[in-house]
This record gives C-alpha cells, structure tokens and sequence, in this order.
C-alpha cells in the first residue's frame, strides 16, 4: 500500500469503481481504492441490477443515459463481462392521472433525445403476456432498460481503474480521518496510514458514519428492499422461444412493484408503504456478505395487486425472496460533491440506483475533482442542495416518505407532509390563523397562499389548475391595485464585509457593484461562462454588503464564496439563514403603508427605486429595500426574527384603511411571470450563459477581471446559442409546469437545437484524450430537431403558470437565440399534457413594461 496519493476513494460498491475508474481515465493515476472487505460488500452484491433512463430531473435522466452506454466501453477495457441485458421496459398507468403523468415524462423526452413511446396496455401485454392489461389505461415504452450482472459490472470498473494505474486495497477499512494545516489528509487505515489530498466518501451504507468521522452528518438513510425470485416459468421459456426475444422489464405504479424477466422466471420487486430503515442510528461495521430476514408480511399489500395485475406470476412458485438495505437521499437522488465547510472531502454516496446512476455519477464527480467543474449540471445531486435541517430525524422521516411513494405521483401543486413542521418563522400561528396553505421552503415554513374564510387551507393536488386560482387571483389583483404583504424569510441571505469584501464581490460578479445605499441586480458565472447565481447586493456602509439570492441554494452559494475568498482575511461571510426574517410589501399603496411606520421621508426622491436603507419600521430596527420581486413599486423589510411579529402587526394595522391583504409565494410567483423575471434554477442555471439567459444589461464586461468574463465576452461576440423568452400561451384548464417541449413551424434553419447538460468543462473520447470545442459539445446531445411534419421541437419550458393580473397564461423557456430574435418566426405551440397549445413570444412585459410603476 502506497503512503502518499493524490486521492483516496472510500468504498469497494459500484460507485466507488466508477469514481476510480472515471479518475483514472481523467488522467489521475496516482490514486486509491480501500475497501473495508471485498469489493461489493455493501449493497451492491444483491441489486437486482435493473438500470433505465428516465428520472424526475431531466439533468440526471442525461447522466443515467450515459451510465447504460458506458457499459460497453468498460467490458472492452476490462475484459470482464457486464452480462447487459438490453430488452426495454414499459411504465403502466392505470388512471388518467398517472397516463397524464406519463404524457408528461414522454414530452421531456423529445428534447431530451430519448425514444420513448405511448403505448396501449395490449401492446404491452405482447411484451409481457404475464399481465392483466384490463387493469390498464395505458402505458409507455422506453427502449433503454435493462439489466445487468452487479457484482460483475462492480469488478469491470475495478478491472477498468486498474488497467488505467489506479491502486485498489482490499480487507482495510478507513477507520479515521483527520487534516493537516496544509490540507493534507490522514486516511487512518487497519493497516496503517495514507495520506492524500483528495478523499471520496463512496461509503454507501457506511457513507454516514464516514461523514462524521469529518464532524458532518449525512442526510441518508439505509431502508431494507424485498424482491422474489419465482422458480422457471414454462410461460417464460414459451415466450422466449416463440418470439426469439427475453420478456421485458414492467413498472407497476399501482402495485408499486417492478418485475422482469430473470433467468427462465421471474424477478419481482416491490416499494411498499410500510417500508423500514434499516440501521437508523449507526451501521455495523461487521455488516458484510449477508441478508436480512424476509418479512413478507411487509410487502404482502403489494403483492396482493401485483399478482391481480401479473397473474402469470402468482401461479409460479417462490424461489427465493431477497431482502436488502440500500441507501436513499430525501428526495431519493445522490449526494455528490465537495462538502461545504471542507477543503477536498467529496462525496459520491446514497445512490439508490447504482446501476443507471452510477456511472454519471463516477464522471461529474471526476470532472470536479480533476477539473474543478462538474461539468454538468449536477444541482438535482449535489450534496450542497439540503440544509443543516436535515439531521438524523429529520432524514429518517423524509426518506421513508420518498421511499413509500416512489411510484406516487408528485403532483406540481403538492406538499409533502413528512418532517414537518421543521423550521418555522415567528409569524407561523399567525399565518395559520390567517388560513395560510403552508409549503416547505428549504425546511422552512413558508405560506403559499390564502384560503378563505370558512374553507379548508389544503391544496387539491392536480396537474390542471386547482382550488388555489381563484384565492391567489384575489391576492394578486388586490396587491396590485392596492396593497399585499407576504413573509420572504426564505430568501438567502449574506453580508460581505472586510476592506476586501468590494473587491472580492466585484471578482465574483458580472455587475458593478452599488455605491452606498443602492442596490444592484447581478448574476454571477462560473470560469466557463455559465450561470451559478443571481443577487440582490446592497452596499450597506464602507466595507458592508448586504447579499440577497436563493434559498435552496445556500450551501451551493457558500461554497462558491469560501473557495474565492482570499486568504489574507481580509474578507468575512456570514450567512444569516433564520437569523434574519422578512416581510415585503407591495402595490401601488405600499408608500403609503410604509410612511405611517417610518420616521423619516421616503418619497420617490427621498427614498428611490433600488434605495436601501437602515430605519425603524414601527419602531423596530430594521434594513429596507425599495424592490420587490412583484415588479411593483414596494419593499423588502428585513429585521430580526424577535421583531418580526411587531413589524407584521404595524403593517396590518397601517395597511387596514388601504385594504391591505396577505399574498402567499404562489401570488409572488405569478407577479414575477407577468413582468418575465426569471428564476434561479429554473430559468437561470449552470447550462445557460449570461446573454442566453437574457441578463445582458447585468453584464459589465468592461468592469473588471471578473470570473467567467472571457468566457461571457466569447459569448457575447460569437451571439448566444440560445435565449430565454417568455410565451403567452393559449391554454386551458391546465398551464405549464416546465419542461414542457416548445414546438415551431420552422421554414429556416436557425441552427442546431441542443439543450445544454453539459457545458465547458473538459471531456473525454474514447482512448480517455481530452476533447474540447465543437467536439466537445457533441458530448451534450439533447434536442435533436425531431420531426412531425413541418413542426420541430425547437426548445423547453423552463417555469410557467397563470399571470392572475393580466389574465394570461405564460411560459418561459429557451429557444434557438436565431429563432426568438426572428419575428416573422410566428406561431410556437408548447406541449401541455400531451397537447400543443399555440404560444406567441412576448417580448414585452405583459404588466408595466416600462417600469414605471416599480419607480414611481
Ligand atoms: C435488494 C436490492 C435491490 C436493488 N436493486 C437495484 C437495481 O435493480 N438497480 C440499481 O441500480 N440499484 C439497485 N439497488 C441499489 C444498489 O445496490 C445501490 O445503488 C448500489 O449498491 C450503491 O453502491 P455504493 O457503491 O454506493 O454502495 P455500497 O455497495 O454499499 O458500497 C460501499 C462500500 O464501501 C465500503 N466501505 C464502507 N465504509 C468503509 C470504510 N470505512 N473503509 C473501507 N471501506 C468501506 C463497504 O464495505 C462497501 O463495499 C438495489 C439494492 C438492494 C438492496
């Protein structure tokens, strides 16, 4: 065993091979594989080793695509057999609502570049003759599914690294880490001691107890899995004989079960309501090669409908049942990437499905580690993305929630109830009290809106417009005819400070930033030129900025800032979270309101659009902005969680000969629509640059060296690929969600449409060379121009929904920058639950184009 290495991976499962692999390929060979036991001595041995494309977030669903077609590379340089099995697979609906969900995941399929297909339930059954298609509606085919041999393909990683230089140390486990002052760090081995710069934490079921060897506590959670393995079926070798062909892999949402064929019979696997962590606490170390007792009891509810749907199945015998622990994340996707707080500890772990996500995960984290860049966007797995809510109980219940309803649908409008209340604001029984419908912003309670008096505040979850319309209208046409007041609380929040902190700020930002007492509005991009924020800076004194940005991307953010700041301390961060609480008012009467709480003069001249400014509001200390997110002439309070009850209550009271009302952030949101605000990880995200994203008049190229400016100003001279535009859209009772494919009727060719994944960071080509520029790109396949007649998928929906007070439907989303700029481009149609809704573009805001009301 070597005593110094460039990096140590924690962890023999298939992830940790594929981290090493994916490393090694990148040109890191000076690297280490320990392994407590053998290789797959976690969970990876008994995975039923089924692998698909599809995922919620089209981001991962790219990354899992590349994981299938890795396979083949890996056997070539291995030598050793994946045994892959290619047959396809059908999701089964049995409602319209789960048929409208598939149409739904069908749609981002089009620019994603995946063929999948609707299908009807008997066209199914032809495919797997063991169901009952009368308890169907419908289905959808997805071409690339499968399944594989897991320890097989686990050691053709290994093989892989192997052959590429990296070291793998078997029966050694990791028992402490710790770090020098320089950075090193000392993997305490059972056989001694290496030291590395690098350490992953590919720890699977062990991957909690090594973060906290690092003083950090993981949000995963191990939960025990059943499937059964039924004897030969002569059903099965029938079909298979028949046909030529193996039977393919089928998802039950109803039964909440998978099964396929395996061997001659047939495997079936079930996520059961009344699921059970397994560990909860601390995993045993002697954990090894073993199984848990079956409980078919457990999953007894499942195979009850399962054997109704399948009754082929139910007339074979069981051969086996197998029951298994694996690790699942809250929202049931990875956690990859650098722990914030922490210099060089990464992460690769509570990947539930190894065998799709595995190898995406092995070459973003790679890129990062190598090139200091993902690569893709990674958001929907990076570790960054949960907060310090979310300890040890609070995992426990979200992950047994996500895992009983993993084959649920998640309607748009829909707030899951587990581990809630988490984190709440002062005014919480107030909003109660007030009939507020509550959502979980970030682990914070946040309300969305106002029910009235008299009905019950609870959301009716649906893909179509729901019982929230008609009350967030309301809020919507009284604030901007009069005056609202909404809790913002949710907003991040930092202050820059030191002699350092203008500088530091002006490094990292595309916009100048403020002289004192003004606010700007700036993006912030990466070395590539993309986008990974966006702020609202006030410059509060000398050396004192006050930072507003995105709640959820808190972590993501600090991190970004410990990693630029300079060493010399001449610059200190502080994120407030809930140390700091707001309220914004807004609406033509919110001067009004305002001036009855202040004691100095804030008219137009006094106090200006983009002013800020410490003052007492009813007599509490607090920061004001003149800025909302509505684009109305309004305010942003801000004040400590101790006055925020006093500040609430001022307002009421001030607000009542007005006709003050409460909005929630579902009224916020559709205020943002009509003005075309954009919002981050929606509109703005790492795969968009500056001026595709539309933000140019926040892009001060001449300004200064910041990050990212070459790139940007690259993407300046050469034009933006894409843009971001915003449609009226010709709906009806339902409105986009985003992700929705964006079609035109194009009579010019305006280049090629590719939805980005990818973006700038290097990439690899087969003999593991790195490639850059156009070549580069072709790595980032999307869109692919598909056609139907004359109509192409030209782009995707980002975020939508219904502008309450100019009474449109709206979408926003990117399109060819050729096309959007192209005004005789006419008629776009936007695909809303498998139906193309005619869009027009909509250049100007639909409210208040000018501005005018925000600065009055
Ligand atoms: C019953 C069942 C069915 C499944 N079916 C599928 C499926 O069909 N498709 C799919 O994609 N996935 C499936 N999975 C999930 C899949 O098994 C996991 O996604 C995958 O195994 C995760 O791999 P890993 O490398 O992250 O973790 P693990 O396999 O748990 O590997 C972690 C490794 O780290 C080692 N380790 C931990 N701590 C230390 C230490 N301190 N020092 C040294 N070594 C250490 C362990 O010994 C272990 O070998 C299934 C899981 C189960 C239980």
């Amino acid at each position: 065993m070597k005593s110094h290495v460039k990096a140590v991976v924690i962890g023999g499962g298939v992830v940790g091979c594929s981290v090493l692999y994916h490393l090694a390929k990148a040109g890191w060979t000076d690297i280490m594989l320990i392994e407590r036991s053998e290789l797959t001595s976690g969970s990876s041995w008994h995975a039923a080793g089924g692998f698909h494309t599809l995922n919620g977030d089209p981001n991962v669903a790219k990354l899992q695509a590349y994981t299938v077609q890795l396979y083949k590379e890996i056997e070539e340089i291995s030598g050793q057999s994946c045994s892959l099995h290619l047959t396809g697979g059908v999701m089964m609906a049995d409602t319209p609502e789960r048929m409208d969900f598939l149409r739904l995941a069908h749609a981002k399929g089009r620019y994603l570049g995946m063929d999948t297909e609707l299908i009807t339930p008997s066209e199914a059954k032809a495919m797997f003759p063991l169901m009952d298609e009368t308890n169907f509606v419908g289905a959808m085919w997805d071409p690339v599914e499968g399944h594989l041999d897991p320890s097989g393909t686990t050691i053709a990683y290994s093989k892989a690294a192997k052959k590429l230089g990296a070291e793998i140390v078997l029966r050694n486990r990791v028992v402490e880490l710790t770090q020098e002052a320089d950075g090193t760090w000392n993997v305490v081995t059972e056989q001694g001691t290496v030291k590395a710069e690098h350490v992953v934490n590919c720890g699977g079921l062990w991957a909690r107890e090594i973060g906290r060897m690092v003083g950090v506590e993981l949000p995963v959670l191990a939960m025990e899995h059943m499937y059964l393995l039924t004897e030969p079926m002569p059903e099965v070798e029938e079909f298979n004989k028949s046909t030529g062909r193996e039977m393919i892999g089928v998802l039950d949402f109803k039964g909440e079960i998978y099964t396929r064929q395996e061997r001659n019979g047939i495997l079936l696997g079930t996520y059961e309501k009344a699921c059970k962590p397994w560990s909860p606490v601390n995993t045993p170390w002697d954990f090894g090669h073993e199984l848990l007792p079956p409980d078919l009891d457990r999953i007894a509810p499942s195979l009850e409908i399962g054997f109704k749907h399948f009754p082929g199945i139910e007339k074979a015998g069981i051969k086996q049942i197998i029951n298994g622990p694996f690790t699942f994340a809250l929202d049931g996707n990875p956690l990859v990437g650098p722990v914030q707080g922490l210099t060089n500890f990464w992460c690769a772990c509570a990947v539930m499905a190894g065998f799709s996500q595995g190898g995406g995960v092995g070459l973003a984290l790679s890129n990062w580690m190598v090139h200091g860049d993902p690569g893709f966007d990674v958001w929907g797995m990076d570790v960054a993305r949960f907060g310090e809510w979310a300890g040890l109980r609070y995992t426990n219940a979200k992950v047994r929630e996500n895992y009983s309803r993993r084959f649920s649908i998640r309607f748009p409008n829909e707030e899951l109830p587990a581990a809630r209340p988490a984190q709440t604001t002062p005014l919480y029984d107030t909003m109660l009290a007030n009939n507020a419908v509550m959502g979980d912003s970030w682990g914070l309670e946040t309300p969305l809106w106002f029910a009235p008096k008299g009905k019950e505040p609870k959301d009716i979850v649906s893909f179509h417009r729901s019982n929230d319309f008609g009350p967030i209208g309301e809020e919507v046409r009284a604030t901007r005819e009069r005056v609202g007041v909404t809790e913002i609380a949710n907003f991040a929040k930092y202050e820059v400070s030191g002699p350092g902190a203008e500088e530091f700020l002006n490094r990292l930002m595309t916009n100048r930033m403020p002289k004192t007492g003004r606010i700007v509005l700036t993006p912030m991009i990466n070395e590539f030129g993309k986008l990974i924020g966006d702020f609202t800076i006030a410059k509060a004194g000398e050396d004192r900025f006050m930072i507003w940005g995105s709640s959820a991307a808190q972590k993501y953010h600090m991190r970004w800032f410990e990693k630029h700041l300079p060493k010399d301390g001449s610059v200190r961060i502080h994120r407030f979270d809930q140390t700091l609480v707001g309220l914004s008012i807004a609406g033509p009467k919110s001067r009004d309101v305002l001036q009855k709480l202040v004691d100095v003069d804030i008219s137009t001249k006094a106090f200006r659009f983009m002013d800020f400014r410490e003052m007492a509001v009813g007599g509490a200390p607090c920061m004001v902005n003149r800025i909302t997110y509505t684009g109305d002439l309004g305010y942003e309070i801000w004040m400590a969680p101790a006055y925020q009850r006093l500040v609430y209550k001022a307002i009421k009271d001030a607000g009542e000969e007005f006709g003050l009302v409460d909005f929630g952030m579902r009224a916020l949101l559709s205020m943002r629509l009509e003005k075309n605000f954009p919002t981050w990880f929606r509109e703005l995200r790492p795969i968009y640059g500056p001026f595709e994203g539309s933000m140019d008049r926040f892009i001060k190229l001449e300004k200064n060296d910041f990050i990212g400016r070459e790139a940007a100003a690259k993407e300046h001279a050469e034009g933006p690929k894409l843009r971001r535009v915003s449609f009226i859209v010709d709906a009806a009772d339902a409105d986009v969600m985003g992700d929705e494919p964006i079609w035109a009727k194009v009579s010019k060719d305006y280049g090629t449409v590719e939805k980005p994944h990818g973006y700038g960071a290097p990439r690899f080509d087969d003999k593991g060379k790195e490639v850059r520029g156009s070549k580069a790109a072709e790595g980032a396949s999307a869109v692919r121009g598909i056609v139907d007649g004359e109509w192409r998928v030209v782009g995707w929906v980002t975020s939508g929904g219904y502008a309450h007070y100019v009474r449109k439907s709206m979408a926003q989303g990117y399109v060819p920058a050729a096309l959007a700029e192209d005004e005789s481009a006419g008629l776009f149609e936007i695909e809303i639950l498998g139906h193309r809704r005619p869009a027009r573009i909509n250049v100007e805001a639909p409210f208040d184009p000018n501005g005018e009301k925000m600065r009055t």
